[in-house]
C-alpha cells in the first residue's frame, strides 16, 4: 500500500477515530483542531455518563434511525454496536449494559477513552490546536 499524508480537520470523536484507523493503516496523519484542546464536546458528553451505544439486536436497533436508516445502515452494519464495544474494550475502556439496555463506559466518563484513543500504539497521528 502507498502511504499518504492525510490532514484531518477537527479533533472530535469522528476525527480521532478516523486518524487512529488511518495511522494504523500506515498513513501519516495530522489532525488540525481549531480549539485549544481536542474533543471538548465529547468530554462534555462524558459528564452525563457517555451513552456509547445500545445493546439491542440490530433488527430492533436500526428502525430507531427512522428516515435516516437507509443511508446510515451500511455504516452500522460494518461497525455495529458490538464492534464499538470491542473497540473501547481494546483501548482499555471497558463498557457495561445499563438497566435501560444502553451501553456506558465503566468509568462513566469520556476522559479515559479519549486518552486511550489519542495515544495509539506505534506511530500515531500528530496534532495541532488553534488551527482552522
Ligand atoms: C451535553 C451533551 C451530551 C452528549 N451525550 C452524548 C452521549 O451520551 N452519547 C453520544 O454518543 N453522544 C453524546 N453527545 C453528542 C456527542 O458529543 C457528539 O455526537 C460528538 O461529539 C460528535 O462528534 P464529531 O467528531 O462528529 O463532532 P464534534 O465533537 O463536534 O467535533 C468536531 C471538532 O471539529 C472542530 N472543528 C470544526 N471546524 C473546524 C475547522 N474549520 N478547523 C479546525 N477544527 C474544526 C471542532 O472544534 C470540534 O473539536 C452529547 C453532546 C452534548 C453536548
Amino acid at each position: 500500500m502507498h502511504s499518504k499524508d492525510i490532514a484531518i480537520i477537527g479533533a472530535g470523536p469522528a476525527g480521532l477515530i478516523a486518524a487512529e484507523r488511518l495511522a494504523q493503516a500506515g498513513h501519516r496523519v495530522t489532525i488540525h483542531e481549531r480549539m485549544p484542546s481536542p474533543a471538548r464536546k465529547f468530554l462534555l458528553a462524558g459528564r452525563g455518563g457517555l451513552n456509547l451505544t445500545h445493546s439491542e439486536p440490530l433488527e430492533t436497533f436500526l428502525p430507531h434511525y427512522g428516515a435516516a436508516r437507509d443511508w446510515l445502515e451500511p455504516a452500522v452494519q460494518v461497525f455495529p454496536p458490538q464492534a464499538l464495544r470491542d473497540w473501547a474494550d481494546g483501548l482499555g475502556a471497558e463498557s457495561f449494559i445499563g438497566t435501560s439496555g444502553r451501553v456506558f463506559p465503566k468509568a462513566m466518563k469520556a476522559s479515559p477513552l479519549l486518552r486511550a484513543c489519542s495515544k495509539p500504539a506505534g506511530a500515531g497521528p500528530a496534532g495541532t490546536t488553534r488551527a482552522r
